[in-house]
């Protein structure tokens, strides 16, 4: 059984302050029965990774950064790596969001060699896939995600993927509002568990966990975490509303 996993990505959102008031609704909102059946995980920007590490101290929620450097340490200004948000106390980090690969130019072998470099340092990678909406258009969303996944989690080991996340993210279903239909988005998880099996065997692929991830919100939750493949959501405009990421979590905890 997979337990599922509800994670919020904050993106460039929330100043110090602002991080505070809403990471402190949230916990209130959430009980330890939901918390108890869903895996919640918040990231937000580097500059309130240790106030909200301070916040959850004593609490079931999961705190994970939007991005790492591939190396630990080096002349690489501006540049944030694993030992650092690992002494924050994260345990997952989000790595080849659409975004990255999209306005910062990440390829896939260097997503691969940031999974590696976050699991090396024993945090959780949440490796994002998907395509966007001209590959779809194009029928070459299948060979596209295939590919992703198949380098993104090139040279791991059977025992490394016990601590690998994937999502699949729409590139067209991000932000836009138009969510993959539930089928769709079963369709896809589908062909990610095939392709995580060619690589790890069916062992593997039955224990990954695959989040959701593009304008999922309290409205569609529900339906979307009823597919058999779809293990929770990486929710980016919903999680910033305390409200809707609580109502998403306890969707996903019935
Ligand atoms: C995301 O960026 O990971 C995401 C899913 O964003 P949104 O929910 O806003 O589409």
């Amino acid at each position: 059984m997979r337990k599922k996993i509800i994670a919020g990505n904050w993106k460039m959102n929330k100043t110090f302050l602002t991080s505070r008031e809403l990471l402190l609704e949230v916990i209130h909102g959430l009980s330890n029965d939901v918390l108890d059946k869903t895996e919640v995980v918040v990231c937000p920007p580097f500059t309130s990774l240790a106030l909200a590490s301070e916040l959850i101290k004593d609490k079931k929620i999961g705190l994970g950064a939007q991005n790492i450097h591939q190396k630990d340490d080096g002349a690489y200004t501006g540049e944030i790596s694993a030992p650092m948000i690992k002494s924050l106390n994260c345990q997952y980090v989000i790595l080849g969001h659409s975004e990255r690969r999209q306005y910062f130019g990440e390829p896939n072998h260097l997503i691969n060699a940031k999974v590696k470099n976050a699991l090396k340092n024993e945090i959780k990678p949440i490796l994002c896939v998907g395509e966007t909406l001209e590959e779809r258009e194009k029928n070459l969303h299948l060979k596209i995600v295939d590919e992703q996944v198949t380098l993104g989690l090139k040279d791991l080991s059977v025992e490394n993927m016990k601590n690998v996340i994937v999502a699949y993210e729409p590139v067209w279903a991000i932000g836009t509002g138009k969510t993959a239909s539930p089928e769709q988005a079963n369709d896809m998880h589908v062909a990610i568990r095939e392709a995580v099996e060619n690589l790890f065997g069916k062992e593997t692929a039955d224990n990954t966990r695959i989040l959701y991830g593009g304008s999922m919100n309290d409205k569609n939750a529900s339906e979307l975490l009823a597919k058999q493949d779809i293990d929770g959501g990486l929710i980016g405009g919903a999680s910033l509303k305390a409200d809707s990421f609580i109502k998403i979590i306890n969707s996903a905890a019935k």
